[in-house]
């Protein structure tokens, strides 16, 4: 099972808060940019799985969605 690949913007995981606003990722590969993409249930290397895109041909995975200040995109 791949471990879970975070894009480079993102350091560390997001933490869900009021005032936080939700982006969902585009089912594209962040290393590769392929579009032939799954979803599947990934390691995210805290013992814990979730579920994640995962690219087929060079087997990346992604989180769905990460958490964002709202007021960052104003
Ligand atoms: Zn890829």
């Amino acid at each position: 099972m791949p471990t879970l690949a975070r894009p480079a913007a993102v350091s560390q995981r997001p933490a869900a808060r009021p005032g936080h606003w939700v982006i969902a990722h585009e089912p594209v590969c962040p290393e590769c940019g392929s579009f032939d993409v799954t979803t599947d249930e990934v390691d995210t290397g805290d013992g814990l799985t979730e579920t994640a895109y995962m690219c087929t041909p060079c087997g990346c995975a992604w989180p769905l969605a990460c958490v964002s200040d709202w007021e960052a995109n104003r």
